[in-house]
């Protein structure tokens, strides 16, 4: 992304929280397919690289189904393998309804949540009708599973 221009360099001042992002960059465009000349004078405008454990959410209430049967999970159950995964686990639950074993990243979220060791928080990029991330760029084309949980407040890939 560095060397495509869609972020700069050098990490800055430039996302909410305590650690540094990487501003966008002269192609930030390339992105997110709108232009948004916007984003450019926000203060919180940065891609945050995050890397160790993490649950990625939605900031919004879910519903959670099973991949092979559809059913709607009880979200008591979920909570407890998404805390169960954030403290070392495997999250790992069985369908109420038909049995089948998933682990969080296989069921179906309406507003999608990640599980994983890798995450992209663009800072309000997505503010532009139209906006949105592709859903595999070449600019993180990086071979493994990706999933993007979006919030009013932050997108995460
Ligand atoms: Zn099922």
């Amino acid at each position: 992304m560095i060397e495509q221009q869609i972020i700069g360099e050098s990490r800055t001042n430039c996302i909410l929280s305590g650690d540094l992002g990487h501003p966008p960059g002269l192609r930030y465009d390339r992105a997110i397919r709108v232009e948004d000349p916007t984003l450019l004078r926000l203060t919180a405008n940065g891609l945050h690289v995050s890397t160790g454990r993490q649950v990625f959410h939605s900031m919004e209430i879910i519903n959670v189904g099973c991949p092979r049967c559809g059913a709607e999970q009880l979200w008591n159950r979920v909570e407890e393998s998404v805390d169960e995964w954030d403290s070392g686990g495997s999250g790992i639950r069985t369908c109420g309804s038909c049995g089948a074993e998933c682990a969080l990243n296989d069921w179906q979220w309406d507003a999608p949540w990640g599980f994983g060791w890798l995450g992209f928080t663009f800072w309000n990029w997505l503010r532009s009708p139209g906006s949105s991330l592709p859903r595999s760029p070449n600019c993180w084309d990086i071979g493994w599973q990706c999933r993007a949980a979006r919030s009013d407040a932050r997108m995460s890939a």
